[in-house]
């Protein structure tokens, strides 16, 4: 039987939205499609317009969550819309060649990241992460891969382990599911963020064996990890020093922070560039991209021996709403300066309420994302978090939620500021932010500064 129930402290009966859960529940094991989407009210949405969402009660909720960052400039954007609109009626999906879109978004692709000389589309991030490391490990002879400890890199058996780990699983065998090949994610080796250390240890313990490093240039899967001076530079160093791959996922950071993505902000070249996410503004898009002679494995006519496959690879819908979203950046700069001016006030409104309140916590982010971290000192990696509150980081958003903000109610998930939200929207959400964060410190959820 459905076991859906609104939680004893909702203020709304969230009626229609738990008529559908209840359904789901029948139909699809959990009720949802993916795993972190079961999250309880309002269950499910019935519209979207740019910042916000409306729930099938009638109420609309201030969307942070933005679909875990898919959502780039607002929902339904009428310019993405209308190219999607415009390739639907199109000659639609052929299997056969390749269309003027799939061309046309390579080439913009290839214009804006600066690491990439050529580039596939596919239709998931965890797609082009498992692509990206078959050529890194075809390309080097190699085996083994490293990856960060809280980095996630979708959900295939050499990556899906070690994301938010227990302090009694972190650096150690944490696996994130059943089912998987024990060779595959026991090939994958651990190191700390910021701490190059402890990639170097590593390369030490495997001389010769490793084939790529593979990271989120900003570990956004546990909030924002923001690389010290200095780090990026040294993966990238030390990884052609020892003849492996440097891969960045920038699957989330891709887009967001600048149209040339992460890496157009700190200067470092991977060899391989994993994207998707943000660039189809809610379409299923992603792509990898890098290095010719790389990439050129790909490539049969040149000896190339890595198998590309993919019947919806770089379908005529989401290569449209990718085109379309990177003509709208690129024809609008001041995306960036305005997003990234949005993510400074909610830190800094945060940090001063915080203060107010007495509140042990770190406001954390880059350009327009903000998490918060509920531990008592700066966090430089995960070792910093090993103590974080999560009662607190899931009661937080939660909490939010019931005043309209819709955040990710997991610990340690970052928030996504649009090109639609505005500066009333954030000193809306401070208000609330005040309130809710006022009664977790009255009721001991959160505690004072030491
Ligand atoms: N890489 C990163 C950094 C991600 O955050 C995610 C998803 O959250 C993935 C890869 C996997 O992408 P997808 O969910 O599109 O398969």
């Amino acid at each position: 039987m459905p076991t859906t129930t609104p939680p004893a402290s909702a203020t709304r009966d969230y009626q229609r939205g738990i008529e559908l859960a209840s359904r789901a529940e029948v139909v699809i094991p959990g009720g949802v499609n993916s795993g972190t989407r079961r999250n309880g009210p309002p269950f499910a949405f019935a519209s979207g317009d740019g910042a916000y969402l409306t729930d099938f009660d009638g109420h609309s909720y201030l969307d942070y969550h933005a679909a875990f960052g898919a959502m780039l400039l607002g929902h339904r954007h009428p310019e993405i819309e209308a190219a999607v609109a415009a390739a639907s009626e199109g000659v639609g999906l052929t299997g056969y060649g390749v269309s003027e879109l799939e061309v046309r978004l390579a080439e913009l692709v290839v214009e804006v990241l600066p690491s990439v000389d050529q580039t596939v589309i596919v239709g998931s991030g965890s797609e082009a992460v498992a692509y990206a490391l078959r050529l890194a490990r075809a390309f080097t002879g190699r085996k083994y891969l490293v990856k960060f400890q809280g980095g996630f890199h979708g959900w295939t058996d050499a990556m899906a382990r070690n994301v938010i780990s227990s302090k009694e699983k972190a650096y150690g065998d944490d696996p994130l599911t059943a089912g998987m090949l024990d060779d595959a994610w026991q090939s994958t080796l651990i190191a700390e963020f910021n701490d190059l250390a402890s990639v170097q240890q590593l390369f030490a313990m495997y001389p010769g064996q490793i084939a790529a490093v593979i990271c989120e240039p900003i570990p956004h899967n546990v909030g924002a990890l923001v690389p010290d001076q200095g780090f990026l530079e040294g993966l990238r160093s030390l990884t052609q020093s020892e003849g492996s791959l440097l891969i960045f996922d920038e699957v989330i950071t891709g887009f967001r922070h600048a149209l040339g993505g992460f890496q157009s902000i700190c200067g470092v070249r991977p060899d391989l560039t994993t994207f998707g996410k943000a660039m189809g503004n809610g379409y299923p898009v992603a792509g990898l991209g890098g290095r010719q002679e790389v990439m050129q494995r790909f490539n049969p006519a040149s000896g190339g021996d890595v198998a590309l496959m993919g019947t919806f690879n770089g379908n005529p819908v989401s290569c449209a709403a990718a085109i379309a979203t990177i003509e709208y950046l690129r024809a609008h700069p001041d995306f960036y300066q305005r997003t990234y001016a949005l993510g400074e006030r909610w830190r800094s409104g945060l940090r001063s309420i915080l203060d107010e309140l007495d509140v042990a916590a770190e406001v954390v982010g880059f350009g327009g994302t903000f998490a918060t971290y509920f531990v008592d000192h700066p966090v430089h990696g995960y070792a910093g978090l090993l103590e974080h509150n999560n009662r607190a980081g899931v009661e937080f958003p939660r909490r939010m939620i019931e005043h309209d903000i819709l955040m990710i109610p997991l610990p340690l998930k970052r928030n996504h500021i649009s090109g639609s939200h505005t500066a009333a929207d954030i000193d809306r959400s401070l208000t609330a932010a005040r309130d809710v964060l006022g009664s977790m410190r009255a009721e001991g959820i959160v505690t004072g500064r030491s």
